[in-house]
This record gives structure tokens, sequence and C-alpha cells, in this order.
């Protein structure tokens, strides 16, 4: 047996579990696609192995899904609040090693802490930042919020780093931040050394403050 063909399911397959359901089909691992409405079902059977329609909000229904051994579960059911709590609870009681559950607003992923999903994600949350931080400044290429003190960002190099080593710009001491790699045309600079000269058509990839990465971000 292949051990690193893992056995996931998706269940509610709006845009965000399609996503994810498609995703980890194409990376080799076998899926399980589920939801409760007849036409999404149907309009996923052809991209998907298994897709299955069933209501996860009824105990019987989703115990007949033979979920148990499964390596994880991502509970994508997206408007209907009560229905991915439900789903997510169900799934606890019946033991499923790990339980991704998507989150609408921050009550509703407090929720799904308290019943014991392991990861909670707010796509909606996270694309909004990414795109409002790439808006912020032309340098930015993107934006990650690690945690609410906690940030990845890749930008441009700002122009006056430019010919100067990754220790005389002071990024530490000045901004709180690190370098962690630096992306140089096609090759990948990780971790670069602090006498490593900046140059003009460096991307950074840094994390830090996120007070200290948006005073980064600024920067010409
Ligand atoms: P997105 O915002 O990612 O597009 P949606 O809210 O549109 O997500 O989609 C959520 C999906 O979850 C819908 O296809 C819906 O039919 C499905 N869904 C809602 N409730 C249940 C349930 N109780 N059981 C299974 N699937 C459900």
């Amino acid at each position: 047996m292949d051990r690193t063909r893992k056995q996931f399911a998706v269940i509610g397959l709006g845009r965000f579990g399609t996503s994810v359901a498609i995703t980890l089909q194409s990376l080799g691992h076998e899926v399980l696609a589920v939801d409760a409405d007849e036409e999404r079902v149907r309009k996923l059977s052809d991209s998907v192995t298994h897709v299955v329609q069933a209501n996860t909000t009824d105990e019987n229904s989703l115990n007949a899904l033979g979920l148990r051994n499964f390596d994880a579960v991502v509970v994508a059911i997206g408007e209907d609040v009560q229905a991915n709590v439900a789903t997510t609870l169900l799934l606890k009681e019946m033991g499923i090693p790990f339980i991704i559950a998507k989150a609408k607003n921050a009550l509703h992923g407090k929720m799904l802490e308290k019943i014991g999903a392991d990861r909670v994600v707010y796509p909606e949350r996270d694309m909004g930042q990414r795109v409002a931080h790439s808006l912020i400044s032309s340098n930015v290429l993107d934006y990650i919020e690690l945690s609410p003190n906690l940030s990845l960002v890749e930008v441009t190099a700002p122009g006056l780093f430019v010919g100067r080593t990754l220790q005389q710009t002071n990024m530490r001491a000045l901004y709180g931040v690190n370098v962690v790699a630096i992306k140089r045309y096609d090759t990948l600079i990780v971790p670069p050394e602090p006498d490593e000269i900046i140059q003009d058509c460096d991307i950074l990839i840094v994390i830090g403050s996120s007070e200290g990465v948006q005073r980064l971000e600024v920067l010409g």
C-alpha cells in the first residue's frame, strides 16, 4: 500500500470545499466529497472520484459515510453555521483524528475551537487581508497573518536596501523583522547570510510583528 496516499473527506462543496477537494485529488490523495445538494454532487462528479450526497447533520447519514479511518475531514459548509457546527461536533464524537473547519467569523471560530476542531480556517478573512495588503503598496506580493501579531510577507526589495548587506539594512533593530529567504530570479536563498547584498531584482520573504511588517511594506 502507498503510505503517502492519504484518505480525506471534504464536506460542503461550495467554492472553498470544491477547491480543497480538487487540489487534494490532484496531489494524489483519495478524496470523498460530500454535499447535501444533488446538483452540487452531480457537478463535481466529473472532477472528483468519490462524491456522495448526504446531509451530514443527520447522525445516521454521517455514520454511513464510514469516515472513522480517514486521515482528516474538512468541514467546508459555508453559510449554514448551524450545519457547520453540528457536523463538526458529530465528527468529533466519532473520533476523527483531524478536523479542519471553515469559520465565517470570530465567534463561529470560537465555537469550533470549543467543540474541538483541530484547525479553524477563515478563507474569506485571510484572502481579504492578502488583497488589502497588496493594495497598500505595490511592493507587497503576498501577505499571510500567522497569528494576531505575527505576519509573513513577500515584498520586492525596497530601493533604500538595494546594494546593502542584510546586516547593514538593520531591519531587525529598526522594524523587528527577519528576512527568512530571498528570491532572486529562479533561486531561493534560504536562509540568507548577514553579508548577503540585496539586489534590485530581489524579493524578500520577511517574518515579524504585524506592526513591523506594515512599516516595511510602505517603504519605497
Ligand atoms: P462557499 O462560500 O465556499 O462557496 P457555500 O456556503 O456556498 O460555500 O457552500 C456550502 C456547501 O455546503 C453547499 O453546497 C451546501 O449544499 C453544503 N451544505 C450545507 N449544509 C449541509 C449539510 N447539512 N450537509 C452537507 N452539505 C451541506
